[in-house]
This record gives C-alpha cells, structure tokens and sequence, in this order.
C-alpha cells in the first residue's frame, strides 16, 4: 500500500482534520509531490484564525475544507508567517471572497514590504506593533520571531489553548509520502534537506530553536511536511540544533535537490532496517543493497571476534552467517589492534581508508572499527570495498556516521544469540551424553533414533537392529563390592560396547546396567557383535576389589519391522533379552 493510501485511510485527507480541540487542518494533499503546504484553521466563531492560507494550486480544496467546518467569511485573521508563494498565494483569491472590512492581513512589516505589490485591499495589523500577541476571546496567540531563518521577517505561531505550534517552515520535511503525522524518529532525516536548503547557518537555527523551545508545546505543526507530536519533539529539536545548514553545503557537493532527498531518504531507511529486521543476515542484506544505490561498493563484509575469541566472517557471498575464518587480511588484523584513550574518544564512525591494487585495478577499502564499549579494542570492522577510488567523502561520512551505533547494536545482538546457541548446544549434549560411560542417552535415542527410524520409513526400508543388553546380577556386584565398584564394571562394560561397535553404530545408556545399540540390518551381523561383546565381557580379567569377579550380561536383539515404533521395536529386543535371562543368563536371544 502506497503512503498517500494508508495516511487517507488513517485520516480522511479529502476533509478537515481536527488536530487538536477546534484546531483544523485545512491543506490539500497533491500527489506525487515531496512538498506538502499545510493550511491550519483555529476555529473561534466571527474571529476565526486562517494560517498561512496556501496556495493558488490549492487553495479551492482548503476553502471547501473550511467551509466543512465554519463558513468562510468567519475567518477574521489571516496570518502569513512568510511571503513565500506557498503561503500568499491565495490571498488575491481571498480578497475576491471577503465581504467583512474586518478581516486583517497578520503579519510582520518584512512581509508587508512585500505583500502590498499584490495591490490587495485587507489591510494589514503588523505583530510587532501589537507586543507580538493576538487577543482572541478564550486565548492569545503568541508570536515567536525566527528572524532570518531563511527570510528577515519571519515568525511562528504558538496557540497556547491547544500547545500548537504554527511553525511555519521551521520543522518542515519533505516526504516521498503524505503522512500527515510523524510516526517516529525518522522524520528527523526528511527535515534535515530542507532545513540545510533554507537555513543560512546553524547559529540563526540554533537561535530560533532556543526561543521556541520556550513555549510549552504539545505538537508542532509546520507548513510542509509532518505534523510533530509531543513525544518526538525534543528529538527533533536536538536533532536540528545540530545540523549543519547554509549555503556553503551547496558549494561542497550535490547541488541536485531531488538527490539530496533521495540520499537523505537512504539515511533514513539504514535507521529504519534496524529497527524492522531483527537476524543480522537480514539487516547486512538490506544494509548492503541500501548502501549500493548510493556509493559504488563492491563488497560489504564483516569481521565480529566472539566471546571465545574465534574470528568470525559475514559476507554476501556467505549469506551473511558468519564462517569462523582463522587468518584475517592485515589490513583488518591492524583496524583490530587497540587504540589510545584520546583515539577511544574521537572513534565513534571514524574509519580508515586503504588503496589496494588487484590484478592492476586500484581499490578502496573503508575499514571501520567498532569498539567495544568502554575498552580501546574493537569487536568487529566493517570493511566497504569501493569500486572507485573518487568516491564521494562526504556521502560516505555520512553512510558511516548512521550505519555505526546501529550496527554495534545489532553486532552485539547477533553475538549474544550465538552465545545462547552455544550454551544451548552444550548443554544439550550434556543431556545427550552419560557422564559415567560416555554412552548416548535415552534423551538422545528418543530424539535421533526416532528421526533414523523416520528417515527408513519414508524411505521403504527398515534396516535397523537393536541389541539389548543387561548385565547379570549386577545388583550383587553392587552389593558385594559396593556402589563405587559397581560404576568401574559399567565402566568397563561401555568401553567394551564402544570397542565393539562401528561407527555407524549408536551405543546407548538406557539406565542402571541396561544397554542397547542400534545398528544396520546386514544379514547376521547384529549376532556376531553381540557375541563378540558377550565373550568379550565373559573374559575381562578385573583388578583391584574387584579381582575374584566375573561379569557376564545377556543379549536380545530385534530386527525393526517397517513403520514400527521405537517403544515396541524396543519391548521386543527386551523380550528377547528375558528369554535369555530365563533361559540362564550369558547368552544371546533374537526375537523371531
Ligand atoms: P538380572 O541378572 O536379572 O539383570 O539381575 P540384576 O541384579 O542385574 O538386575 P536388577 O535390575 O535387579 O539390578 C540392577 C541394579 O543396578 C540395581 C541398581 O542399584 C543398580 N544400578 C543402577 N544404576 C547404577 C549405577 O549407575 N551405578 C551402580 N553402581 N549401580 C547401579
Ligand atoms: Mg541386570
Ligand atoms: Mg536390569
């Protein structure tokens, strides 16, 4: 769904939107166009407000939308927070509509400079001769002037009823798409072309934002753009006090506006693949493609050393999931190596560029550390191979300066899952290995065995065997020689298995002293190992305690049915095995 479609169904875009208690918004939304006027409208009976009443291209689309909520020749006020076309432009069309001698022109005397060349008849009620204040019957709009934000005689309007900000340009963006209200942080990326355009300096922006910061707002509501909600508004505040703004940016590089738009809106979607993809391959991904259509890269990869101090390597040509690679290339082993405090201090995005020549082609590569909080060591670098050696600086400061908090953040959360796969991993083989022989568990049998089973099944064959194995009497073994012995013999007997079986075999613990293996159905084979094992148990010389000892175990074994499950393959060996205990203990049964 396109942004236009979603915002009108959000809000109804076709009609006056009330924006805060008898507070309208009456502009007009023109399709494909990143420069959105808005027209407001505070509705006070016979002394209504019209704020920057818009444009000629609109205004028959706000003068409907005010007439939805009160007549027009309600309107007593028109403020022009500017001269500019988009906010004047209408007002020839204005005079033609009046029909009160009332209705004023409010604005301050720069502007009136100009204004009076439309040769209109409303007269004007300048701001600065009235103590920069508007009376109206339940509130005084306040005036704040922002003086050479981009014109000598400008001001903003602040509704101290409903806490709006009329801020005119200030606080305006350009949006691929209408959305009427900021949805998040990211707003701050489509304000930052426009204000570096019109703004001379960030002294006179640091300026007017220090004044309008004064005002105790609740949502802010500029001229072009999105409306600004109180949540986000110290965000946005800080964010352009810190922007570098003027002309002189024009001079540096791009002069192309739409490019800058453009770039400014691929800053905004690295922030924004943070924050909707959550798997590292995901955000590399979209990072990489992201960053393609700006600067001519070749290569995004990634070197992340892990808490066990292995070297991992992400790289699009390895889906970005990580191989442990065990030599790195010099020039990442040296962006490795630490750095000094006063360096620490002034990393955050710093990078470093090296020219390599491959097969007699140069190359670049931007090395970009990532520190580890609080050390001088870094936990991963970034390298971005050029495919040119012009690239342009400034962009890719900028790319860098963006990508970099956000990166370190999804790094250490990628490294935290791996961690937690880890630990998953070991403590699923503690659960699969018995610590006293080694031998597999039931845990494991359950798990693997039945996906083996499976595997036959789908496959049309049933080729396994299972050999059951009980020690004799082994609870006189225990009881003659105590508990400790007992776990030698166990001991014994498993290594015995073990020695016994193929690789593809699997030796499993059941419990106490019972056993079983699973192995593959070639033609007589389960008897020979089983025979093989029973002789050897037979005749194991033992030591120590337990010297004057012979062990024997019985033997069942089953050859697996097809489609049979594990429970009953198992019950049959076992009934094999008890055939052989009755039968006198030492000797293999098979289940027939
Ligand atoms: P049968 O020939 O009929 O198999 O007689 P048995 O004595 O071997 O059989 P039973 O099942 O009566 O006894 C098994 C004994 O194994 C009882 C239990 O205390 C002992 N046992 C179970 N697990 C362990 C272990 O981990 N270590 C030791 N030492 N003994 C164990
Ligand atoms: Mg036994
Ligand atoms: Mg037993």
């Amino acid at each position: 769904m396109k942004g236009l479609d979603k915002e009108i169904k959000k809000y109804d875009t076709d009609h006056a939107i009330e924006i805060a208690p008898r507070v309208w918004w009456v502009g007009h939304v023109q399709e494909d166009d990143p420069f959105q006027c808005h027209v407001y409208l505070i509705e006070q009976g016979d002394e209504s407000v019209l704020i920057d009443p818009g444009s000629k291209l609109t205004f028959a689309n706000t003068l409907r939308k005010i007439n939805e909520v009160i007549p027009f020749t309600s309107i007593k006020y028109f403020i022009c927070q500017h001269q500019d076309p988009d906010i004047t432009g209408a007002i020839p069309l204005i005079e033609q509509l009046l029909c009160r001698k009332d209705a004023v022109i409010v604005t301050h005397w720069r502007t009136k400079m100009l204004l009076k060349h439309y040769g209109f008849d409303i007269p004007f009620w300048l701001i600065e001769e009235h103590d920069w204040q508007l009376p109206l019957a339940d509130r005084t709009l306040n005036f704040c002037f922002t003086p050479y934000a981009h014109f000598p005689g400008a001001f903003t309007t602040f509704d101290p009823l409903s806490g709006v900000m009329f801020s005119s340009d200030l606080f305006g963006g350009l949006t691929d798409e209408f959305v009427l209200f900021a949805e998040d942080e990211s707003y701050l990326e489509a304000m930052k072309p426009f204000h570096q355009h019109y703004i001379p300096s960030n002294d006179i922006l640091q300026y007017v934002l220090s004044e309008i910061e004064q005002y105790p707002m609740q949502m802010i509501a500029p001229q072009h753009g999105s409306i600004i909600r109180k949540p986000l508004i110290p965000y946005m505040i800080d964010g352009l006090k810190s922007l570098d703004c003027g002309l002189y940016l024009l001079l540096r590089g791009t002069t192309d506006f739409t490019k800058l738009a453009k770039f400014n809106e691929t800053l905004k979607n690295i922030t924004k693949t943070m924050t909707i993809y959550r798997d590292f391959r995901e955000i590399a991904s979209a990072l990489f493609k992201l960053i393609r259509d700006e600067i001519a890269v070749s290569d995004l990869d990634f070197y992340v050393q892990d808490n066990d101090g292995e070297m991992l390597y992400f790289s699009e040509k390895n889906h970005y999931r990580g191989n442990i690679i065990t030599e790195l290339p010099e020039t990442v082993s040296k962006a490795f190596q630490s750095r000094s405090v006063e360096e620490k201090e002034h990393h955050r995005g710093s990078y470093e560029l090296k020219r390599e020549s491959i097969d007699g082609a140069l190359f670049e590569s931007l090395l970009i550390p990532l520190l580890l909080p609080d050390k001088g060591t870094a936990q991963a670098v970034i390298m971005l191979k050029l495919e040119n050696i012009n690239s342009d600086r400034e962009k890719i400061e900028r790319v860098v300066e963006q990508m970099y908090l956000p990166l370190q953040i999804s790094i250490e959360r990628e490294m935290i899952y791996r961690e937690m796969e880890k630990e998953r991993e070991k403590i699923y083989q503690r659960s699969v290995r018995d610590p006293l022989t080694n031998l597999y568990t039931r845990i494991y049998m359950k798990d693997v065995v039945q996906k083996l089973l499976d595997q036959q099944d789908r496959d049309n064959v049933s080729d396994t065997v299972a050999i059951m194995i009980d020690v004799d009497y082994f609870k006189s073994i225990n009881d003659t020689y105590g508990h400790n012995q007992g776990d030698i013999v166990l001991q014994t007997i498993a290594a015995s298995l073990l020695e016994h079986c193929s690789s593809t075999d699997i030796p499993i613990r059941l419990g106490g002293e019972e056993f079983v293996i699973f192995s593959r159905n070639n033609s007589d084979n389960a008897w020979h190992v089983a025979e093989k094992i029973r002789s050897h148990i037979e005749s194991l010389q033992w030591t120590g305690a337990l010297a004057a000892t012979s062990v024997t175990a019985s033997f069942g074994i089953a050859y697996r049915q097809h489609g049979e499950p594990l429970d009953a393959f198992i019950s049959r060996a076992d009934e094999a095995l008890y055939r052989a205990k009755r039968q006198g203990r030492n000797q293999i049964c098979i289940y027939l």
